[in-house]
């Protein structure tokens, strides 16, 4: 595939390292400015993945996949912008919106005049994302929303709210703005990660929404658009997984090269080059499996999301080993914060959480590989053994489906 656009990645790569890098402590304790936010619109990369007639550049899943690593690779809470705002908001409005609402939110996206976000979680509902209690009542001119919504990424700063709210047993998914009467946010401090992410708890006391704000169809809000939404989501997270990695190793290859103990530089160690080589392998398998779903992606195919989910889940493992493996590297300097690897180490972790933790993505992988990986039925493949085991375990996952975030 050779659909890149290096101008674009390049400038993400040289602005990563030149501006956000410097300030990636001072975002842990001040947030992500809205001078960087801005600067990342103007350069092009909030919009990039979206339609040109929107405002957006429209480069292919890989172009966007790499610009998102070269951010990330300068600062997760930055990246989180991209997943939240261009992913799982825009990418979904771009692919679900009506034409109205294409036009009227879409522009306003790309050029960063309005900060968009992702509201789904809520104090008791996080895995199990269907069991949401935000709740909308139809009326004559539209809807009202009442509820709350808690770790939502860039909530404390955004403008538009891509919000899930349900009537009786029918979840429908909202665009609600900040100017809207009864919506409030609380900033979350005391994070061990994401600390730049401007994560908030959001509450909606009678928000009156206009029919038109509601995206997609009434009752599709879960199957539809918070699936849709995650499937995006999670391509930006596996490639943010891809970004620690590469940060972490590069971390732990400059630094064995330069540290000496017992009189050679520690790079020389055969147990330190064990931690290398195993965190090469993983970097160069985190990256294909993201290059191959873009190439899914490009072709329209549908295995894109089952794949999606495994990418997440390797790539996020991935980065939690590969970020430890680079501490153990460092020694005492590992958890000093005057290293770029003490904070990769707790970015790292969030990766497994959000988006589908890694135990529902395994679940989500299981319950694909059961179907895929079924053959003929063992009585026929091992005439002596019991098939009854075999068909119980079929039917438990046949109709299970699990959407989270
Ligand atoms: C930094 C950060 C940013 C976030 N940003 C957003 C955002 O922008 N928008 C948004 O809507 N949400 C956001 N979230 C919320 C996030 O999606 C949830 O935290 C996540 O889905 C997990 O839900 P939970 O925290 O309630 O954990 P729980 O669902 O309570 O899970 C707790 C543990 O139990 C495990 N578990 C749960 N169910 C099962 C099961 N069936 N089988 C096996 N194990 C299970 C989980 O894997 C986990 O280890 C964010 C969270 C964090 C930490």
């Amino acid at each position: 595939m050779n659909t890149e656009q290096p101008s674009l990645i390049e400038r993400a790569k040289t602005f990563s390292e030149e501006v956000i890098r410097p300030q990636a402590a001072q975002f842990e304790e001040q947030g992500v400015s809205r001078d960087v936010i801005q600067q990342m619109a103007e350069l092009g990369f909030l919009s990039s993945i979206l339609p040109v007639e929107y405002g957006g550049s429209g480069v292919d899943a890989l172009t966007y996949g790499r610009i998102t690593e070269e951010i990330g690779k300068g600062c997760n809470s930055v990246r989180a912008l991209l997943t939240v705002h261009t992913s799982l908001v825009g990418e979904t409005i771009a692919k679900l919106g009506s034409d109205e609402q294409k036009k009227t939110f879409l522009p306003q996206m790309a050029s960063g005049e309005k900060i968009a976000c992702f509201a789904l979680s809520e104090p008791e509902a996080g895995s199990d994302a269907a069991s949401i209690q935000t709740s909308y009542q139809e009326v004559d001119d539209g809807y009202i929303i009442k509820g709350g919504k808690k770790w939502i990424t860039y909530g404390a700063i955004a403008d538009l709210f891509l919000v899930f709210a349900k009537e009786g047993e029918k979840t429908s998914a909202f665009i609600l703005e900040r100017s809207m009467p009864g919506v409030t946010t609380t900033p979350i401090s005391g994070l061990m990660a994401s600390r730049g992410a401007h994560l908030a708890e959001i509450t909606f006391d009678n928000v009156r929404v206009p029919k038109s704000n509601m995206l997609g169809r009434a009752g599709m809000g879960f199957s539809f658009v918070a699936n849709t939404a995650l499937f995006y989501g999670r391509y930006s997270i596996a490639w943010a997984g891809v970004s620690i990695v590469c940060a972490a190793l590069e971390e732990m290859v400059t630094y064995s090269r330069s540290r000496t103990q017992f009189g050679t530089k520690i790079s020389q160690n055969q147990l330190i080059k064990a931690m290398i080589a195993d965190s090469t392998a993983a970097l160069h398998a985190s990256r294909a499996i993201c290059e191959k779903i873009a190439q899914l992606r490009a072709d329209g195919d549908q295995s894109a999301v089952t794949e999606t989910n495994i990418a997440k889940y390797i790539t996020s493992k991935a980065a939690a080993e590969v970020s430890s493996h680079a501490v153990q590297v460092f020694g005492g300097n590992g958890i000093w914060n005057a290293y770029a690897v003490e904070r990769l180490f707790r970015e790292a972790k969030v990766l497994e959480i959000i988006e589908g933790s890694s135990q529902i993505q395994q679940l989500m992988i299981a319950g694909q590989a059961l179907r895929d990986y079924y053959r003929a039925p063992l009585k026929k493949r091992y005439p002596k053994a019991n098939s009854s085991t075999n068909k119980t375990v079929l039917s438990e996952v046949k109709d299970r489906q699990v959407a989270s975030v």
